[in-house]
């Protein structure tokens, strides 16, 4: 929802709350405030500084932003393709006990990351939630990604053990270590 009124903040994080209880006050909180945010920060730039300003990262980026964070949105949409076809050929979903113990691991493990780039401009994060299909954890607002496999945290905790790759070397602590 575009108010036309101009928010000001002394930083991201003061901006993003002003804009929270701007449009809470007005009865229009979005139910996906990140992005809405994020995409309003984009339109509000002028051209050259959004490029500079937006995290977005894949192949074509400038090489110092693609080098700003080790995780790509691509990693994260190889995961959701995956997770989308485990769904389609029968796979289920995991207890919800179980994916709450994995959450917990992972919302504390120095390897759940920030996708490259604005996880909500790519679309990655929001197509991570459609997996979900309300699923939730007590920690979803601390899940990130899985800088290992590239996985979405909030996604992948409900995914059974056979739908993860165990090739790859996920620390001692991990939950998908085999
Ligand atoms: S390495 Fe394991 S515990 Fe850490 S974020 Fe990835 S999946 Fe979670």
């Amino acid at each position: 929802m575009h108010t036309g009124e101009l928010v000001e903040g002394v930083g991201r994080s003061d901006l993003r709350k002003k804009v929270f209880l701007r449009l809470e006050k007005l009865g229009a909180l979005p139910e996906n405030l990140d992005c809405y945010f994020a995409n309003a920060i984009c339109d509000a730039l002028p051209p050259d500084r959004a490029a500079n300003e937006c995290k977005y990262v894949d192949a074509d980026a400038p090489s110092n932003l693609r080098a700003a964070r080790v995780l790509r949105a691509d990693d994260v949409w190889r995961f959701i393709k995956a997770m989308k076809n485990w769904l389609l050929a029968g796979g289920g979903m995991e207890a919800k006990e179980e994916a709450e113990r994995r959450a917990s691991i992972c919302a504390q493990c120095p390897r759940n990351v920030d996708v490259a780039g604005c996880s909500w401009c790519s679309g990655v994060f929001a197509a991570s939630l459609e997996l979900l299909a309300g699923r939730s954890t007590s920690v979803d607002a601390s899940l990130k990604h899985c800088e290992v496999c590239g996985c979405n945290n909030r996604a992948a905790v409900h995914f059974p053990a056979a739908a993860v790759d165990p090739s790859l070397d996920y620390p001692e602590w991990c939950w998908k270590r085999p």
